[in-house]
């Protein structure tokens, strides 16, 4: 169970720490000298119930988040919360209003743009507080607040947002919360979760699938406000032709059943609850952002120093931390970069389809060691080309 020590950039999923790839591939086997594999455990029966009330302990505990808050996780990805957020937080502004209200979207990348777009296929009347890329022509920037068109609290379910935009490498460095007073604030951090400490009460709910920062595909996290899980009756909400959650993605369901309403994938979960453990061995929440901070300002500086070859398309402010987004200013140069650097070992650089260019992804595993080979390279092509 050995390999050499990757250099790998991937945008998702991602490469993890390699001990506890290690760990897991034995607990596959023999989990805990049961005598048969973690994912072979019925996810009823006592090991498999302490996988997941472990995995939750852990989390609650590393991103210090307060019993106000529910962790719960899923089946079906990001993508899946882009459908049930709807669906769960109006039935539970139902609840509270008797009104369906209009879901608000801040759109700054090609991810929330998605989950708008899914809300208004379900039959939602989501409405657009800001779309970058209306203001600016393209994705790579968060408008200021005063170009936003703020919604009213008595008619909005709630706000939703992505925190780091995976494939346009926009982050927010805090969501103007206090623009949004009476509103729940819902926050997409499938690409920078446990990246960064969090002040979970501003937050109605925060999501993430678990294939970038804190496991392989398969398992979705949700941080939930337990105010947001009463909700209206479904013929209530049949009444109001508001669409009902499918069963295995009600939230109040998953809950009640500690997150095993159905067969959730145990052996991806104890793959979650072991980055866990490592991160807390490693100093935590505060120590993984000092890390992230150094590693992505270490690359951004290296391609700032080459403006001649560089082009960096995300302007300052909202630049992702761990999506680096940058193109190569003669196109004709990219698969030569690639090339190269896949011979010095450095890939998973080739940026999304419909960007082009390329994208360093730095994710929570990837070591400052890495991110120095590679501003190395990155500095070398550019003295050759410049
Ligand atoms: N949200 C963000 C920010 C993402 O980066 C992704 C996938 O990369 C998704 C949602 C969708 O996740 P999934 O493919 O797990 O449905």
């Amino acid at each position: 169970l050995q390999r050499e020590e990757p250099n790998y950039f991937g945008a998702g999923p991602a490469q993890l720490p390699t001990a506890v790839l290690q760990q897991a591939a034995k607990d596959l086997v023999n989990f805990k000298e049961i005598g048969i594999g973690a994912g072979e455990i019925s996810h009823r029966s006592a090991p498999g119930v302490a996988i997941i009330d472990d995995t939750k302990a852990y989390l609650k505990k590393l991103w210090k988040v307060p019993d106000t808050h529910e962790v719960f996780f899923l089946q079906g990805g990001g993508t899946t919360g882009f459908s049930s957020v709807p669906t769960n937080l109006v039935a539970s502004f139902v609840k509270k209003t008797g009104k369906v209200g209009k879901p608000a979207y801040v759109i700054t990348g090609s991810w929330s743009k998605k989950a708008y777009e899914e809300a208004v296929r379900l039959g939602f009347d989501a409405q657009v507080v800001v779309n970058s890329k209306t203001i600016e022509g393209k994705f790579g920037d968060i408008p200021d607040v005063d170009q936003w068109k703020i919604p009213s609290a008595d008619d909005t379910p709630f706000v939703y947002y992505c925190d780091n935009e995976t494939v346009h490498g926009v982050e927010f460095r805090e969501f103007p919360v206090d623009h949004f007073k009476g509103i729940e604030i819902v926050a997409d951090m499938s690409s920078n979760f446990l990246s960064k400490p969090v002040d979970f009460s501003k937050y109605g709910l925060v999501f993430g699938g678990a294939q970038k920062n804190v496991g392989i595909a398969g398992v979705t996290i949700y941080i939930i406000k337990k105010s947001l899980l009463d909700h209206a009756s479904d013929e209530e909400l049949r009444k109001l032709n508001v669409p009902i959650s499918p069963i295995a993605f009600d939230y109040p369901t998953v809950v009640s059943k500690d997150s095993a309403y159905n067969t959730i994938p145990t052996f991806n979960v104890h793959i979650i609850e072991l980055v866990l453990e490592k991160l807390i061995e490693n100093g935590g929440i505060d120590a993984q952002q000092e890390k992230n901070i150094k590693k992505s300002e270490l690359l951004y500086s290296t391609l700032e120093k080459y403006p001649s070859v560089y082009h960096l398309p995300v302007t300052k402010r909202a630049r992702s931390r761990m999506n680096v987004v940058f193109t190569i200013k003669d196109g004709s140069l990219d698969s030569e970069f690639l090339k190269e650097a896949a011979a010095a070992k450095l890939t998973g650089l080739k940026g999304h389809r419909s960007v082009g260019g390329m994208r360093a992804s730095l994710y929570n595993a990837v070591s400052l060691h890495s991110v120095e080979l590679l501003a190395d390279f990155a500095e070398k092509f550019a003295e050759a080309h410049k």
